[in-house]
């Protein structure tokens, strides 16, 4: 198993540690957090204050939505991606968003501290290759339907690029289980360790799609040795244009925060 990987397997690598604007990924504990997508200057400004007063550490926030229906909201493009830029201004948060098409990997490198590869294109080898192609740090989403060594094996697509700044992040599979909207695979994270030097992030957001569960689930996350987490926030979850079932409302994201940093001294203390 692994056999084909060259750049991504562990050996006797080193663990990277994946850089955006003075923030390390790879180095303790990194909390992604934001709306699922930028709805406005208002909603995006109003999140990025949450997310910085209680202690995050990059704002995310889709301005290209890869929706499973076409009438469904598709995001705002680049008005959204300027708007990002204003918020970064403003708060100082590195900004993370997905890009789906090849024929955008370039300009939107130059706003996004860091490119999200979303699950839907874990596989599309040609934006792989893409932002292989930037020097801009990359977070490839696991695939819902894939495995860990096919994961491994896109992120060996970017890095044979010449693009080293790769980090992952376990967003949940398919299975027959119809609760969850997907079943967060948190033994990815141990073995993601044992098998690779790039570091793994978990977004229970998307891996559990329930509020309810999110808080443990964050929990379990840092237990299992993950290197952050990434979140969905809203500033009222319930008018949301997309995700408002999982999106943590100001006060319950502070207080997740709270417990993730508590959770995450304890888990180095004990290393
Ligand atoms: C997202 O993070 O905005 C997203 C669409 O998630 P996923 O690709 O994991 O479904
Ligand atoms: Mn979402």
């Amino acid at each position: 198993m692994m056999k084909q990987l060259k750049l991504a397997a562990k050996g006797d690598r080193t663990k990277t540690i994946v850089s955006a604007r003075e923030r390390r990924i790879g180095d303790g504990f990194v909390i992604i957090a934001g709306p699922c997508s930028v709805e406005s200057e208002e909603q995006l400004i109003e999140t990025a204050w949450v997310v910085k007063e209680a202690g995050g550490d990059f704002l995310r926030g889709g301005v290209f939505k890869p929706r499973t229906s076409p009438y469904a909201f598709q995001g705002l493009g680049l008005k959204g991606l300027k708007i990002m830029e204003k918020a970064r201004t403003l708060t100082g948060l590195p900004i993370i968003t997905e890009v789906l098409d090849t024929r955008d990997v370039s300009w939107v490198s130059e706003y996004a501290d860091i490119l999200q590869i979303g699950a839907r294109n874990m596989q599309n080898f040609s934006l792989l290759k893409e932002v292989g192609k930037t020097r801009r740090p990359v977070m490839l989403k696991r695939g819902m339907n894939s495995t860990i060594e096919e994961w491994l094996n896109c992120a060996e697509y970017i890095l044979n690029e010449g693009n080293p700044h790769v980090f992952l992040c376990e967003r949940g599979i398919r299975s027959f289980e119809t609760y969850t909207r997907n079943t967060l695979d948190l033994s990815a994270v141990p073995a993601i360790r044992e098998l690779t030097h790039l570091p793994i992030i978990v977004d229970p957001s998307h891996g559990t799609g329930r509020l309810s569960l999110i808080q443990p689930m964050s929990l379990a996350a840092v237990a299992a040795g993950a290197d952050g987490l990434m979140v969905e926030v809203h500033p009222n979850p319930p008018t949301a244009l997309s995700d408002k079932d999982q999106a943590l409302a100001p006060a319950q994201f502070a207080s997740l925060v709270k417990k993730v940093r508590s959770l995450a001294i304890f888990m180095e203390e004990i290393q």
